[in-house]
């Protein structure tokens, strides 16, 4: 199940695709976009159209199918445009005929050439499967290892730093019937949501995020225990109880021997992303082109993602795996919210807008009621306490940019105290394109706190309402504080040069750095 192998066609370090093909050549989106390290493709350049490169058979190793043992003089030589190697992870690639589709340009790919790439990809996209996408390429493995990256540190995988976390430890003990795991975090500010675990045969795996910090217990049991378990968090002593039922009630010598990781603590930066296959079991229409897919996590997980934080698909495309980030939602926006006072949520809710002509969303539209998809572990760097003692609290959102607002509107209603607003601004083309309208309008009217604006920018001439952009005019009316020195919240999402833009004006209108979050992958 664990996807944390290091070899070509099975790893599991994904990064992100979308900026590849998305937006498309033309559109004012990908024009606006320049930014960081995304450079225009040129027509015949997505990643499908590398994919099926890939697959032609042609040769693009020069190699002839051949795999070579790369000494670290040889990697050296070929560290031009037109013979480029780079190693990744220990495995050599031929990245020439790659460079035109690599999102990030060839200036980016050419960083790496002829030398160890890892970190350099794992900074920029830590979660893209490499090893899939250019097995194809694939020349050889390095013929002496190379410098291993971090956290992957086979021996003292303690790291203890000033800033890091004080190193958390386990425990075990047993009644007759269970078998109680206790994790000692050593810090105050752990919650059901910052324990991540996956128990699949005899392989228990227990991921807690403390900090920016991944703590692992991974271990190989070496008695059964029944599928559904319970998980208690003691959260004034950081304190968390995971109590397993024995499937035969004898008394158990060891806990089971350690597996990959196993106690370590480690960046969570340089962690691998593990996925488990969760079962498709509703998809509803919301809009024209958005629907609301509900995922069931497996009984033996317990997962939930943290409010504005996103996860990454998994999908088999032409035989190459290719991961897309989500954010769940709730199931609606009126149900009684659930997260994450309920330890046993099963199920993940996606708002997702399928796209005619992309690559994944189309492929996602045709899975089959019980159909599996894996799901990755959360991401995102959203912390809850940004909204402690917020009072106006404003929501700038463009089109399924709407997905991390759901969670934090609900949140902020319900849970901060010194809420006095909360504003959402929900950019959209035309009105058919707006997600939960009726349902944004009914929480309006149950909840005088909130209050939702639409601007369009392609409405039909019968729309009254806000027209165009996102703009100084719109946001000085918009973001009006419930009192001068108010404490404020700004969340913007949406596409990425909308996102930019909106974070420049915002500055432009004197909200500081720590008052805006923006979501980004
Ligand atoms: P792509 O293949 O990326 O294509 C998108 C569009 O570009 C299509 O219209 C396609 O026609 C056009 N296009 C692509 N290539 C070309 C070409 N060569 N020529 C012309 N046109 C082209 N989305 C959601 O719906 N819900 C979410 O909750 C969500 N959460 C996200 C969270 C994060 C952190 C991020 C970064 C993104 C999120 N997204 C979300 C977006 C999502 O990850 C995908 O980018 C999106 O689903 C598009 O995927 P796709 O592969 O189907 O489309
Ligand atoms: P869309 O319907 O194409 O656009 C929504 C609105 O934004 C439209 O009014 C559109 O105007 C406007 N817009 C687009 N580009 C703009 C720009 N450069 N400047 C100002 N306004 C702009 O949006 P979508 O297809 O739903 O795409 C949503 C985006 O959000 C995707 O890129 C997705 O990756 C991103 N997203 C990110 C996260 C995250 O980071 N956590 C989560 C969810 C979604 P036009 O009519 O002029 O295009």
């Amino acid at each position: 199940m664990s996807d944390s192998g290091q070899s070509p066609g099975q790893g599991s370090r994904m990064l992100n695709v979308p900026s590849q093909s998305f937006p498309a050549p033309s559109s004012q989106q990908r024009v606006a976009s320049g930014g960081r390290s995304k450079v225009p493709l040129k027509q015949g350049r997505s990643l499908m159209d590398w994919i099926r490169l890939s697959k032609s058979g042609k040769d693009l190793t020069g190699l002839k199918g051949r795999l070579i043992d790369v000494t670290e003089e040889e990697l050296k030589k070929h560290n031009k445009k037109e013979d480029c190697w780079i190693c990744i992870r220990g495995f050599v690639y031929n990245v020439s005929s790659y460079m035109e589709f690599h999102p990030g340009g060839e200036d980016e790919l050419m960083r790496a050439a002829g030398s160890d790439g890892t970190d350099l990809f794992d900074q920029v996209h830590r979660w893209v499967n490499y090893e899939s996408m250019l097995k194809e390429c694939l020349v050889g493995r390095m013929a002496v290892k190379p410098a291993i990256p971090k956290g992957l540190l086979p021996k003292s995988q303690m790291i203890s730093t000033k800033e890091g976390p004080s190193s958390p430890s386990y425990d075990w003990f047993q009644t007759d019937s269970v078998v109680t795991i206790v994790i000692y975090t050593k810090q105050k500010d752990i919650h059901l949501d910052s324990i991540i675990i996956d128990h699949q045969n005899d392989s228990f795996r227990a991921e807690t995020i403390i900090k920016d910090y991944s703590y692992l217990i991974h271990i190989g049991l070496n008695h059964e225990v029944q599928e559904d378990f319970s998980v208690r968090v003691v959260e004034n002593v950081g304190k968390i109880e995971i109590v397993l039922k024995k499937t035969e009630n004898i008394s158990w010598k060891c806990l089971g021997h350690p597996l990959e990781k196993h106690n370590s603590l480690i960046p969570k930066k340089d962690t691998g992303l593990y996925y488990r296959k969760c079962q498709l079991i509703s998809k509803e229409d919301v809009t024209h082109d958005t629907k609301l897919f509900c995922l069931m996590l497996p009984p033996s997980t317990h997962l939930q993602v943290p409010i504005g934080q996103h996860v990454y698909l998994k999908l088999t495309i032409t035989g190459t795996e290719i991961v897309k980030p989500y954010t769940p939602v709730f199931d609606s926006l009126l149900s009684e919210f659930k997260e994450p006072v309920l330890p046993n949520n099963k199920y993940i809710y996606f708002l997702i807008k399928i796209y005619p002509a992309g690559l994944f969303t189309p492929e996602l539209d045709h899975l089959q009621i019980g159909d599996f998809v894996p799901v990755s572990n959360p991401e995102g760097n959203f912390k809850i306490s940004k909204l402690q003692e917020v009072e106006d609290l404003f929501l700038l959102a463009a089109g399924t940019g709407f997905t991390p607002m759901v969670k934090i509107l609900k949140y902020a209603l319900i849970n901060v105290p010194s809420l006095r607003k909360v504003k959402l601004m929900f950019f959209n083309k035309t009105e058919d394109d707006i997600i939960w309208r009726s349902q944004l309008e009914k929480l309006a009217f149950e909840d005088e706190r909130f209050d939702v604006e639409y601007v369009l920018s392609a409405p039909t001439s019968e729309w009254k309402g806000k027209q165009g952009h996102i703009s100084p005019a719109l946001l000085s009316e918009f973001l009006n504080r419930s009192s001068e020195k108010s404490k404020v919240l700004l969340c913007i999402c949406g596409p990425t040069p909308f996102t930019e833009q909106g974070i420049k004006l915002l500055h432009d209108l004197n909200f500081s750095k720590d008052e805006i979050h923006s979501f980004t992958a």
